[in-house]
């Protein structure tokens, strides 16, 4: 692969989407004496708070694209649902990554599962539905009982229904307004891991150590680090990332979500062309954080040391959080170890992401009770 000339400190870089994502990457480029600007339609979006500069528009405003693309040397995205033709247009101008090709995989999950098993990598069996019709014994025989996933714009488990016959399918099918979707098979998980990794344009792979990720209501609650795994299993985990982020060609930083089986198997679930929920642990615990790597790769500049400095458990903060009043601040942070993350966000709706605690400890299931009790002292327990 070409290398490319680096991008240097002093430079603007721009970002396609203003959450907590696009908000952290702003934090971790201005640290390193970048500017940022962030294109969102929201006024007040996390990112705009923090960013140099904000382009509140629509992500396919050709004018505003063409804006951002005269402002900064580089851009990337921190939500897989920017239109891919928006990437492909500043890519015309300027550098991109990751690339829009890269990006309208992880945006369909039936182009993903299909890369990842064209890839040679195992994934839980699946049937691809675009009409009614597709709906058959035939089809669906392996598949069932599953889950019925739209392809495209599900996120936290929205889009998903648990369905576990033919009626079922063609309901639930029916219920989200017959656009396409996969059928999935509804497995045994022993744990959940994910894998979050950094590449640069140089094709140099450097992955995070594996995390371990506990789900509440289909929204990551929990990731333990290190994951408590077997050496194979986390070997495994990171070998497939690795392979995956190759077979794409690329570029930034990249959260590969694995399903452990239990016979033990590991199957890629999906991924995110961004930096994920489950790296955040990165922030304090490694010696670079996801952040910091997506600044590196999409300014050409080596990739840091994702080696981690001290066993963290990351407990996000939901919006359910708040339902008794303020969370109880002072007392989360008299924990010894524990670190605090908020979004800047208003409004605390139940489901919504408002922030994250790191928690430092001497192991993981030191860290994972340290998290517990952070949990309990924010709830006022
Ligand atoms: P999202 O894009 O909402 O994160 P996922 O496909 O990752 O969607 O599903 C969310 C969660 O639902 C997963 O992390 C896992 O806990 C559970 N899940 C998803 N697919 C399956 C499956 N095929 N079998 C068992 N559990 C699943
Ligand atoms: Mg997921």
């Amino acid at each position: 692969m070409t290398a490319v000339l680096p991008i240097l400190p002093g430079a603007t870089l721009g970002v396609m989407g203003g959450g907590q994502l696009g908000r952290m990457f702003v934090h971790a480029a201005q640290a390193m004496g970048y500017r940022v600007v962030v294109l969102d339609p929201a006024a007040d979006a996390p990112a705009a708070a923090a960013a140099d500069e904000h382009l509140c528009a629509a992500y396919d405003d050709p004018a505003a694209l063409d804006e951002l693309a005269r402002r900064c040397a580089a851009v990337t995205t921190e939500f897989e649902n920017v239109p891919a033709e928006s990437l492909r247009r500043l890519a015309r101008q300027i550098r991109v990554a990751p690339s829009a090709d890269a990006v309208a995989v992880a945006q369909d999950r039936i182009l993903e599962k299909t890369f990842i098993r064209d890839a040679g990598l195992g994934v839980v069996p699946f049937t691809v539905l675009h009409t009614a019709a597709d709906i058959t014994a035939d089809a669906c025989g392996n598949t069932l009982p599953g889950i019925l996933k739209t392809a495209r714009l599900g996120y936290d488990g929205k889009g998903q229904v648990e369905v576990n016959s033919l009626d079922a399918v063609r309901e639930a099918f029916a219920g989200l307004q017959g656009v396409p979707c996969i059928l999935e098979q509804r497995v045994d998980l022993a744990c959940e891991v994910s894998v979050v990794l950094a590449r640069g344009s140089d094709g140099a792979v450097r992955c995070f150590p594996v995390g371990e990720n506990r789900h509440v209501g289909g929204i990551l609650d929990i990731t333990v680090v290190p994951a408590r795994v077997s050496a194979a299993t986390a070997a495994t985990a990171v070998d497939m990332a690795t392979q995956l982020a190759t077979a794409l060609d690329y570029v930034g930083t990249l959260g590969v979500e694995l399903f452990v089986l239990r016979d033990g198997r590991v199957l890629v679930n999906e991924i995110a062309p961004r930096p994920h929920n489950s790296g955040h642990f990165t922030q304090d615990a490694t010696v670079c954080s996801q952040f910091d790597q997506q600044v590196r790769a999409l300014c050409g500049l080596p990739l840091g040391s994702p080696a981690l400095l001290s066993p963290v458990t990351m407990l996000n903060l939901m919006g359910d959080l708040w339902a008794r009043g303020t969370p109880n601040w002072p007392a989360a942070l008299a924990q010894d170890g524990a670190r605090l993350h908020l979004y800047g966000k208003k409004d605390a709706r139940p489901g919504r992401k408002m922030g994250h605690v790191n928690v430092l400890a001497a192991d993981a299931d030191a860290a994972l009770a340290a998290a517990e009790t952070v949990r309990a002292v924010l709830a006022g327990d």
